[in-house]
């Protein structure tokens, strides 16, 4: 850990966030011989995958294709053991990746960043820490995550009640023993969908309050035979390089070529349920218009729903499970493991809060509008994040003449390319809003964007440039590209966090941009080799 007496000076840049992002940029900066330092409020590294512990808890990309791919011994190296991996096995592999290539000793942990003020006289940013520090650095980077910034809900009586209280997003570090209890989770998210399984085997009594079902798709998860590895190994550096620059999502799957409607119902049937035996995500792909053509899209979402139907025992709770206002893959494709069989358990009862909302948590429990009251020991909040924009702008970033980012994005993140905003120079965003993001393996679009930025600050340096700030114009392009792009699709059709819909009064915008990380990729690639177009230099 960073040494507090330290005198850090002026470094040349400053990193806000040790997660898959913050480590890459230490790792890639110091190999160029640029002083960097990286704050995070952390205990360690591993970013998300740091605070969300929560029993069940795994990555819904395959680990083979969910790790890093900038140093080949290391992928070679490292054996994930299952096909997807738990957190603590994707936080073991954060450490490792840390410890390796030494980067521990320049981050600062237990550090929150509160403010950062751009300095127009020496163009270089001060970041405030929670602890009154200053840190003065020409470029910051945030490096702060997408789905970090957990979020909990605002219920009347919130803080009376008097049993535990989790958040998934915020897991304690020493387990949690649910054995004998009645438990209340809040929320049938991905998180929440992976939780259920597992606290319904513990508790004695589980209660699930929905308010909106999610489509979910087995994960078939199993521990990966040392075939399976070699196969990836062999061809590890091809297969990256297809899923960076020939993939929309940053990631391999079995893509088809055909429409969903160039298919009889029957060779559907058959596709639909080989994929669905296959386990994983790659579901979605079993035809190449299923988010973008309705009527494509139905019969994905009528398979599923078949499959709820057949799972679950009871006819009235199958039909709460079953979501039909919204088309699949709108909202974020959840993978599970008996998610849906475990409301068959006798210990596990499904509680419809869209119809008969939470009026207030009580003293112990909860009531709902038709006063009917729930009682447990132990209450889950399973309710996510202010994805994206939330880790960013719990910062106070302030920029040319101390304009705010929250002021500017008050009407919805704007942003050049995702990467950087305008009036906010020599400030970076990593996955920022405006880039695939969330829509893709993110370690692919972490790469992507800690190489292009790296290679700018490289190219600043070797130029003897000391500011870089997008150009409004290019930036007011670039968003409604971003905008177009998603109309082009079914997404803006759910109310997903996606849109900023999960949280009351954010923007309806969609945050990341849907045009796919190949050609996002190549317009990068473009904007780099035209000296950097659509940034201004000074
Ligand atoms: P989420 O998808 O936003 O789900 C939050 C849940 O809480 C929703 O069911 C939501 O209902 C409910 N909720 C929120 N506020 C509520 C309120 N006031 N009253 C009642 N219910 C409320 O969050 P998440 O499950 O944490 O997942 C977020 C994202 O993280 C995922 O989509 C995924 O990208 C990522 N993630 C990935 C994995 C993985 O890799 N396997 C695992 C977990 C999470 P509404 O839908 O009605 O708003």
């Amino acid at each position: 850990m960073l040494d507090r007496k330290l005198d850090h000076g002026l470094l040349d840049v400053a990193v806000v966030g040790a997660g898959f992002s913050g480590l890459y940029l230490i790792h890639r900066l110091t190999r160029m011989s640029f002083t960097v330092r990286a704050f995070d409020s952390a205990g360690d590294v591993g970013g998300t995958w740091y605070w969300n512990r929560y029993p069940g808890a795994r990555c819904d990309v395959e680990s083979m294709q969910y790790s890093y791919s900038f140093d080949d011994e290391l992928q070679q190296d490292w054996n994930w053991s299952e096909r997807f991996a738990t957190q603590p096995e994707i936080l073991a592999y954060a450490r490792h990746v840390a410890e390796r290539f030494d980067l521990k000793r320049l981050v600062q942990f237990n550090t929150t960043v509160t403010r950062a003020d751009f300095d127009e006289a020496s163009q270089s940013w001060t970041l405030t820490t929670d602890k009154g520090e200053t840190i003065r650095a020409r470029f910051c980077v945030m490096a702060t995550g997408c789905l970090s910034a957990s979020r909990m809900p605002e219920i009347p009586g919130a803080e009376t009640f008097e049993g535990e209280v989790y958040h998934t997003g915020a897991w304690p570090h020493d387990p949690v023993d649910f054995g004998g209890k009645t438990v209340g989770v809040i929320g049938t998210g991905s998180s929440a969908i992976q939780a259920i399984p597992e606290l319904a085997k513990q508790a004695a009594h589980l209660t699930v309050f929905q308010r909106t079902p999610n489509f979910s798709v087995p994960a078939r998860n199993a521990s990966l035979t040392p075939d399976e590895i070699a196969r990836w190994k062999k061809d590890y550096p091809a297969l990256r390089k297809r899923a960076r620059e020939e993939t929309r999502s940053g990631t391999i799957y079995e893509f088809a070529v055909k429409s969903a409607l160039e298919a009889t119902p029957e060779e559907r049937e058959a596709e639909y349920q080989r994929r669905w035996d296959k386990g994983g995500a790659n579901f979605m792909h079993a035809y190449n218009d299923l988010v973008v053509n309705e009527q494509s899209n139905e019969t994905a979402a009528d398979f599923v729903r078949r499959k709820i139907k057949e799972i679950v025992k009871d006819p009235q709770t199958a039909e709460l499970l079953t979501p039909t206002d919204y088309p699949i893959f709108t909202k974020r494709i959840c993978v599970d493991t008996d998610y849906y069989a475990t409301f068959n358990r006798p210990n596990v009862t499904l509680v419809d809060i869209r119809r008969d909302p939470i009026e207030a948590i009580t003293r112990d429990g909860l009531v709902t509008r038709s006063a009917a009251r729930y009682a447990f020991d132990a209450l889950v909040y399973a309710t996510g994040f202010d994805a994206m924009t939330g880790a960013l702008l719990r910062v106070d970033i302030r920029g040319e003449g101390g304009a705010s980012l929250r002021d500017k994005w008050r009407d919805g993140p704007r942003a050049y390319l995702g990467l950087m905003s305008a009036g906010f120079p020599n400030l970076f965003m990593v996955t920022g809003p405006g880039s695939p993001s969330v829509l893709s393996n993110v370690i692919t679009s972490i790469e992507q964007h800690v190489e292009f930025i790296t290679d700018c600050i490289d190219h600043m340096r070797n130029k003897g440039l000391a500011r870089i700030d997008p150009d409004a114009r290019a930036e007011e392009l670039w968003v409604a590209h971003v905008g177009e792009a998603a109309a082009g699709t079914l997404l803006p059709q759910a109310a997903s966090w996606y849109m900023g819909a999960n949280i009351p009064g954010k923007p309806r915008i969609m945050m990341p941009y849907v045009g796919g990380v190949d050609r996002y990729r190549r317009i990068c690639n473009e904007v780099a080799a035209k000296n950097y177009e659509g940034f201004v230099f000074a």
